[in-house]
């Protein structure tokens, strides 16, 4: 067992919400034991390890509901010819084409890549959605074995979609439940298992009954949903009725079910999603390069939709992230207020909530009994810091870059920003030569 202390502890339980000069004693089943001043614990655990916060701010560990891995092997990669102007030349044009170029061995070293800069900036639990028409069948396994090396809590699904033919489609619904078997038969609170699907363009109604049909009950859809007005529009037109009309009427939405996006809604899309308690996540960053719009944080929360935050792909920074959806929605609505009260929640709330319906533990909350992810952020603050005021310092000042020290189910993973049980410099230049592999037969 361990305990993380020497900081100010920002729990985010209500009952205890700031413990200063405290700390975090995680037992060697991946919860969280005690917490309070770091001479009690040290006191009560005499045999426990010792990992200093050095005065950083000790925070629950960070949730990315909505991530591609393999978005890292286009980092500075520009496909020859491509100026992409519309959403779907977005689409057509960079990304379907690197998946139809991408093996297992891309698949590996990209997810390594890419959860390692989770790790460095925090998360401690990602909800991936990944495709490789190159190679399905065996990729999930493949980005599991990524997790795995960098120990990160991850449910993982491939990206069903009718794009490259009925075979793919069918070998990536295969790959799906595939891996959920292997997740829960594997058992363990770190991996788990979902149905990924495209977006509704790209289903037909036809691949939407044969992904439910053969969904467990117990599980649920990841999906983008409404993320450009092509998506909205195309249901409507091709099936006479919105894309979230339409995933209702074919079973995909509920509790355990992501929603990615979620911008071009309807009034009556927002109460389905609301009755069918779907997860709604925000990607704000992702929303923004790509020009899409922006979904409307305050009028979803006024109207009690279950809400998180997502990178899509677009780093791993959920607390750069959040700065970037506060002033968003700020920016977007013309009103400095916006978002005040409802943002902070994406992240501290929101998506842990979602994420624990997943893995059966209480995440994103430091008390006795919830999963030991703990992060250490780097941060002396210049103004007094009090649990009423912590997420403003947050909004203002932390970013990914701050986090100094993750722990994940109690395992210490990184401690002042050196990665404990892999050579980080060896996985980024293994990671570099796959890539620039990878990048001569993408781009032929
Ligand atoms: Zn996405």
């Amino acid at each position: 067992m361990i305990i993380i202390g020497g900081g100010a502890v920002l729990t985010r339980d209500p009952e205890r919400p700031f413990i200063a000069g405290g700390g975090v004693a995680a037992g060697d089943d991946g919860l969280i034991l005690a917490l309070g001043p770091v001479s009690r614990l040290k006191r009560e655990y005499p045999g426990a390890g010792f990992v200093d916060a050095r005065g950083g701010l000790i925070m629950p560990g960070l949730v990315d509901l909505h991530h591609h891995s393999r978005a890292v092997f286009s980092r500075g990669l520009t496909p020859r010819g491509e100026r992409p102007l519309r959403y779907m030349d977005v689409l057509e044009g960079s990304w379907w084409r690197l998946d139809r170029a991408m093996n297992l061995e891309d698949v590996y070293h990209s997810a390594s890549a890419s959860f390692l800069d989770c790790v460095r900036n925090g998360v401690t639990t990602v909800f991936d959605q990944h495709s490789s028409y190159g190679a399905v069948s065996g990729s999930l396994a493949e980005v599991s074995r990524a997790a795995d090396r960098l120990g990160l809590r991850a449910c993982l699904c491939y990206e069903v979609s009718d794009r490259e033919g009925e075979s793919k489609c069918r070998a990536a619904i295969q790959e799906n439940l595939d891996f959920m078997r292997e997740a829960s038969r594997r058992g363990g609170s770190l991996r788990r298992g979902m149905m990924g699907m495209h977006a509704g363009f790209t289903l037909s109604d036809r691949t939407l009954e044969a992904c439910m049909e053969a969904l467990p009950a117990t599980s649920g859809c990841h999906i983008h949903v409404a993320e450009a007005l092509e998506d909205t529009t195309h249901s409507l037109q091709t099936y006479g009725r919105s894309i979230v009309r339409r995933l209702r009427e074919r079973g995909v939405l509920g509790r355990k079910t992501i929603a990615a996006h979620c911008i071009h809604l309807n009034w009556e899309d927002v109460q389905i999603l609301r009755e069918t308690d779907t997860a709604v996540v925000h990607c704000p960053e992702s929303n923004m390069g790509s020009a899409v719009g922006c979904a409307n944080m305050d009028d979803y929360a006024r109207a009690g939709l279950a809400l998180g935050l997502g990178s899509d792909g677009c780093g791993a920074d959920m607390l750069g992230a959040l700065r970037t959806a506060s002033l968003l929605c700020r920016h977007n609505a013309g009103d400095a207020l916006a978002g005040e009260g409802v943002v902070p929640g994406l992240l501290f709330r929101g998506s842990p909530t979602a994420a624990g319906r997943f893995f059966g533990l209480e995440l994103g909350v430091l008390r006795p009994g919830a999963a030991a992810d703990v992060i250490v952020c780097d941060y002396q603050p210049p103004t007094p810091l009090t649990a009423a005021n912590a997420d403003e310092h947050i909004l203002r000042a932390l970013r990914g870059a701050n986090v100094a020290t993750t722990v994940i189910a109690g395992k210490v993973i990184m401690e002042n920003r050196v990665l404990k049980a892999l050579d980080a410099e060896a996985l980024l230049s293994d990671a570099r030569q796959q890539a620039a592999d990878f990048w001569r037969r993408a781009c032929v």
